[in-house]
């Protein structure tokens, strides 16, 4: 069925109003009709099976018939913390990222990192970026649409990150398998995680310790280097199968 998410000011009663751009796509693209069904999400993990009431230019109106709760949510809050890429890789991991189940994703500027935006291109591309996660939320069956915060400096990346009860820093150069097989079971553990991943030129060693001295345990996903948009892939893969 098809999928569609509302503010929750928008849903009276048992009615949900939907606006903005889905209207023109139920009506024009989609061409559904007036008595035939969709799922409303509510953005907070709730799933309202309706039926299309009522639709004009400008809103399409559902009833609810039935609801449940989303069961697409991993029971562990994964936030990647992703080190900006070059060129547009970070489309890729945005929706690769959405799909696999991240709860939100903070692009983050490190030392090593190329790319440099400013301000008015930093806003265009947090749009884009905030409408790839609602598209891929849209096709994963996501029961929430995961933010995608706002760029941080590292420092801000890791300071951010104190609210979270484990985080992990993938890194080239940490030793043992052993040992990150325990991080991962660790972290599947907690109620949210965060996952810290470097540039295309890696974290500075002193980033590394830096981390490590804020409790952020360093990982090796092992022998061979990953490019930075397969290592969070990685991660949270592991994670993933160790939560569904
Ligand atoms: N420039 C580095 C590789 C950076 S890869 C080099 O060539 O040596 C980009 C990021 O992916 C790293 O910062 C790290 O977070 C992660 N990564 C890649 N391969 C990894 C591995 N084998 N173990 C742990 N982390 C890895």
């Amino acid at each position: 069925m098809r999928r569609f998410y509302f503010d929750k000011n928008d849903m009276h009663g048992d009615m949900i109003r939907i606006s903005g751009n889905d209207v023109n796509h139920i009506k024009n693209v989609l061409r559904m009709n007036i008595g035939e069904r969709v799922v409303a999400n509510d953005k907070e993990v709730n799933d309202y099976y309706c039926v299309i009431e009522d639709m004009d230019s400008t809103q399409v109106l559902l009833r609810v018939e039935s609801y449940r709760k989303c069961a697409a949510e991993l029971k562990t809050k994964l936030y990647l913390f992703q080190a900006l890429p070059k060129q547009d890789k970070m489309e890729l991991i945005v929706q690769k990222s959405v799909e696999l189940g991240v709860h939100e994703i903070i692009p983050m500027a490190t030392s090593r990192c190329v790319v440099k935006l400013d301000d008015k291109r930093q806003e265009k591309r947090l749009l884009r970026w905030q409408s790839i996660a609602e598209s891929a939320a849209k096709q994963s069956a996501r029961g929430i649409i995961p933010r995608v915060n706002n760029i941080m400096k590292f420092n801000d990346a890791i300071a951010y990150a104190k609210s979270l009860e484990y985080s992990i820093i993938p890194y080239e150069h940490a030793k043992g398998m052993d040992e990150s097989r325990q991080c991962m079971d660790e972290a599947a553990k907690c109620s949210s995680v965060g996952i810290f991943i470097g540039p295309e030129g890696g974290f500075e060693e002193s980033e590394i310790e830096h981390a490590f001295m804020q409790g952020i345990k360093p990982v090796s996903l092992g022998d061979r280097i990953l490019r930075t948009e397969t290592a969070g892939m990685c991660v949270l893969s592991i994670l993933m199968f160790k939560l569904s």
